[in-house]
């Protein structure tokens, strides 16, 4: 138990800083908002992401601003609230300040929300020819070498040159790289298939590559097939148990092959903020950091670290999953804590709990897979419950009317309505893609796991 009423020379004196808008930061700012706590949110954005929609900008099936909202104004009611963008760059916990780039921020409780990005298992240099999802700028850039790769092709083809093949790889099985793959191939051989005169996009060609056993591996194992099954239908050529062991400009090595691909995405790790280790406690293999059962750290109760950056086990024993209930619910959970230490300082802290809702995996229309404990949903009906979870969870009204509106359109007509190539025209290893050849991969094998 922390006494932190002692501290506090008066109620409107709590300082709580919270590192990170994500889901988990800004459900704790929101529940906090009506304490008598000054709170500031500090981000380096300067706007929320939804992430589980991300996937749709990647795909030009949505625009940024449908899933994104500035946390200025989602917060503006809050009077107790401030923003700041900056990007929080260490802590001192013996003082009790935050830093940033040009200050520090003194914090009575400290709520360190900074989430996670993808992990290349020590290939940082794979990046540039391979990029993952986790912010806006990453989807927009899916989106651009997407489009552009059937731009090139249309125009190598129109002067005359031979069609280029048109692969795209995706690497990681997980519930991103499924609905990467599930989408691409959608968009292939639908959206896209009226628009060329030259090429043919729906002989596009998409692979995933999982390295486990298994798709989406944690879901049930009947699950799991229903998505490959599901994959499979759409055209996507899945290979599991298959070990990515090389990247370079425009080509993929794996087992024996080196397959030449016009885009390659990276959905196949996640590491934790590296903010977890300024904190100087103890991580796990991930960067995540070992909190007690209250979240809190260990000899430091007033900080607390949640969402995809903290580690913690369930009342089984299973690590607590990165996604987004979990952090929404540590969020309030953290909230409350500190709400109830104010209002009586003496009463000991409960342990939290995370109650799982079930977990939803979309692969294309009216293609998914749902797992509500004992109940299991494939096809259309688990596509629904998809689409109306991800619609309600959106924030905002107008953003929900909006994508609303938008796959309601795209479902009729098939259409992707933000199909926009802004930036760089360059494609990495556009000019070595002729026709698909098959070499001997580099020697060091690096496991396709698993995103999220
Ligand atoms: C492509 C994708 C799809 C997903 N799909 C699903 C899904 O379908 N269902 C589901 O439940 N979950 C899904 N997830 C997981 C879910 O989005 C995460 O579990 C959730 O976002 C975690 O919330 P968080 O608040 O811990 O971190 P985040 O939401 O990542 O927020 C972290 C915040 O911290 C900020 N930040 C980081 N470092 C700093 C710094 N140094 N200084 C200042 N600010 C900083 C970031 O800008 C960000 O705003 C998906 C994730 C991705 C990437």
């Amino acid at each position: 138990m922390y006494g932190a009423g002692s501290k506090m020379t008066n109620e409107m004196g709590t300082r709580v800083v919270i590192v990170g808008a994500g889901f988990a930061g800004l459900n704790a700012a929101q529940a906090l908002a009506k304490a008598p706590v000054r709170i500031t949110v500090v981000d380096r954005k300067n706007h929320h992401t939804f992430q589980p929609l991300l996937y749709q900008v990647a795909t030009a099936g949505l625009s940024p601003g449908e899933i994104a909202a500035p946390i200025r104004s989602i917060l503006r009611s809050h009077k107790n609230v401030e923003v700041l963008m900056a990007e929080v760059t260490g802590f001192d916990l013996e003082r009790r300040v935050v830093a940033t780039g040009e200050s520090e921020l003194p914090y009575d409780y400290l709520i360190v929300a900074a989430g996670a990005r993808h992990s290349y298992f020590g290939r940082d240099d794979w990046e540039p020819f391979a990029p993952g999802l986790k912010t806006i700028e990453d989807a927009l850039e899916i989106r651009r070498r997407v489009l552009l790769a059937f731009e090139l092709a249309e125009r190598q083809a129109a002067a005359g040159g031979p069609a280029p093949p048109l692969n795209f790889v995706v690497v990681g099985g997980g519930p991103t790289g499924v609905e990467l793959a599930g989408t691409l191939a959608e968009i292939a051989r639908y959206a896209l298939a009226h628009d060329f005169r030259s090429i043919d996009p729906s002989r596009t060609h998409v692979v995933l590559l999982e390295g486990g056993p298994r798709v989406l591996p944690a879901y049930a194992e009947d699950l799991s097939r229903s998505a490959q099954d599901q994959l499979q239908r759409l055209g996507v050529e899945v290979h599991t148990s298959t070990m990515v062991n090389q990247i370079e400009a425009g080509a993929v090595h794996f087992s024996d092959t080196r397959l030449e691909a016009a885009v390659i995405l990276w959905a196949a790790g996640v590491a934790a903020s590296p903010l977890g280790k300024q904190l100087g406690q103890p991580v796990d293999r991930a960067g995540r950091v070992l909190v007690n059962p209250d979240l809190s750290l260990p000899d430091h109760p007033e900080v607390f670290v949640i969402g995809d950056l903290a580690a913690l086990k369930d009342e089984h024993g299973k690590m607590l999953p990165g996604v987004a209930p979990v952090a929404i619910q540590q969020g309030q959970f953290v909230a409350k804590v500190i709400r109830e230490e104010l209002s009586s300082p003496q009463k000991t802290r409960p342990s939290f709990h995370y109650w799982d809702k079930g977990s939803l995996a979309t692969i294309g229309r009216a293609a998914a897979v749902a797992e509500f404990g004992k109940i299991h949903i494939s096809g259309f009906m688990a596509w629904l419950s998809w689409l109306f979870v991800h619609i309600f969870f959106l924030i905002g009204f107008q953003n929900r009317l909006l994508v609303f509106i938008q796959w309601a359109w795209s479902y009729v007509t098939y259409e992707r309505g933000a199909r926009l190539i802004t930036g760089s025209t360059d494609l990495p290893g556009w000019s070595a893609s002729g026709a698909a050849s098959c070499e001997k991969p580099a020697p060091q094998e690096i496991h396709a796991g698993s995103a999220k």
